[in-house]
């Protein structure tokens, strides 16, 4: 039996076209019109005024952290529970990583510990450079409160939406709230360019110092005169071609993740201890994973990670939900702010199959197989 994957790369019909279009035309560069027009495309998607392709979502952090002026020993308030590649950016600038927890209802950052975080680092007389948060699973976070925190003690907020392109929190783009938003194009995201990244943002000084610092920092002149470290972050125009297509069928790749989770969410309703991610009033999530909970007063202990072992025996990949980052030996000396939500997640949850070029066919016998597994 082929293996089945957790989500991977699902292609339309006119990336290909696109990316023989650089290749025709010789844009074969970190420039060029494919990187305009998935640029363009990105910028009006999500209602930004405008959008940087990146080599990766990770150097869109890094860029982000440093345009913001995040340096040495300076606190970065970041979600606990995410991808290492969230808060790795931070060491990259020589910054301090503080984790804050998550709450219940999205499983994203808690705005309650972000405040104290941010009264007890103050009273320290440190005031954190930025905050950190992330749609998680692309469940947008709690936007409302978290901003009007941001607004009250002025500080700088990045949104890491790379597993969020095509969620919307009351009828707005998540990415496009922040101060700086980010997006990954990697091969497992809901859409990808094989790898990649984007930096989107409202304010226009912001979008020209990515452009400056992402191409090595060349400052106007005949001659290469660098006045700043740069850095070589651009998407090149190959990538950027799968992107333009991968943009036109985004609606199609969303309905389809979503349709996924519904259809898991009704074959399940009959088992008592499965619990789903359930979207609040006002959210709208792209689905990218769906994920399950096992209550473990149902189901005992490791439930999840017996679900997991079986599902590999078939050759049916499913993973663990992410391990905090309060919780990773690489950032064990870190200050975290913590309420026991998102380790009672890592211990009970699961990413079930979800890509959108999953078939019924193959969906179902997930499905029977997790059935089998549970009863
Ligand atoms: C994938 C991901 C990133 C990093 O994006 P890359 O393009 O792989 O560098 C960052 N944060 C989250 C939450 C991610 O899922």
């Amino acid at each position: 039996m082929e293996r089945v994957w957790l989500s991977s790369p699902h292609m339309g019909t006119k990336e290909f076209e696109y990316v023989a279009d650089a290749f025709s035309t010789n844009w074969v560069a970190p420039l060029g019109p494919n990187v305009d027009a998935f640029e363009n495309q990105l910028t009006e998607y999500l209602g930004v005024t405008g959008a940087v392709t990146l080599s990766s979502g990770t150097a869109a952090i890094h860029l982000a952290l440093k345009i913001l002026g995040v340096g040495s020993g300076d606190i970065v308030l970041c979600q606990s529970f995410t991808f290492a590649a969230s808060a790795f950016p931070i060491s990259y600038c020589d910054a301090i990583p503080v984790f804050i927890d998550s709450e219940q209802e999205t499983w994203n950052m808690d705005p309650l510990l972000l405040e104290i975080a941010i009264k007890d680092a103050i009273a320290k007389g440190k005031k954190p450079a930025a905050i950190l948060l992330v749609h998680l699973y692309g469940m947008p976070a709690k936007m409302t409160p978290i901003l009007s925190i941001a607004t009250q003690y002025e500080i700088p907020v990045i949104e890491d939406a790379a597993e969020a392109l095509g969620s919307f929190y009351e009828h707005k783009a998540c990415g496009s709230f922040g101060e700086i938003g980010i997006l990954s194009f990697n091969g497992n995201k809901i859409i990808t360019t094989s790898g990649g990244g984007a930096l989107v943002s409202n304010k226009e000084a912001i979008l020209q110092r990515v452009r400056y610092l992402s191409a090595q920092a060349k400052e106007p002149a005949p001659y290469y005169l660098h006045k700043e470290i740069g850095y070589n972050y651009r998407m090149s125009n190959i990538c950027a071609g799968i992107g333009r297509g991968q943009m036109e069928v985004l609606p199609e790749r969303i309905n389809r993740r979503r349709e996924i989770f519904d259809s898991y969410k009704k074959e399940f309703s009959s088992i008592e201890g499965i619990q789903f991610l359930e979207e609040p009033q006002g959210s709208f999530s792209n689905r990218w994973l769906t994920t399950v909970l096992f209550d473990h007063q149902i189901f005992g202990k490791n439930k999840n990670e017996e679900v997991r072992v079986s599902l590999e025996k078939q050759h049916i990949e499913s993973r663990p939900l992410w391990k905090p980052l309060h919780q990773q030996p690489v950032f064990e000396a870190c200050k975290s702010y913590l309420n026991g939500v998102s380790d009672e997640l890592f211990a009970n949850g699961l990413c079930l199959p979800s890509g959108s070029n999953m078939t019924a066919e193959i969906h179902n016998k997930v499905i029977a197989h997790i059935k089998k597994i549970i009863s």
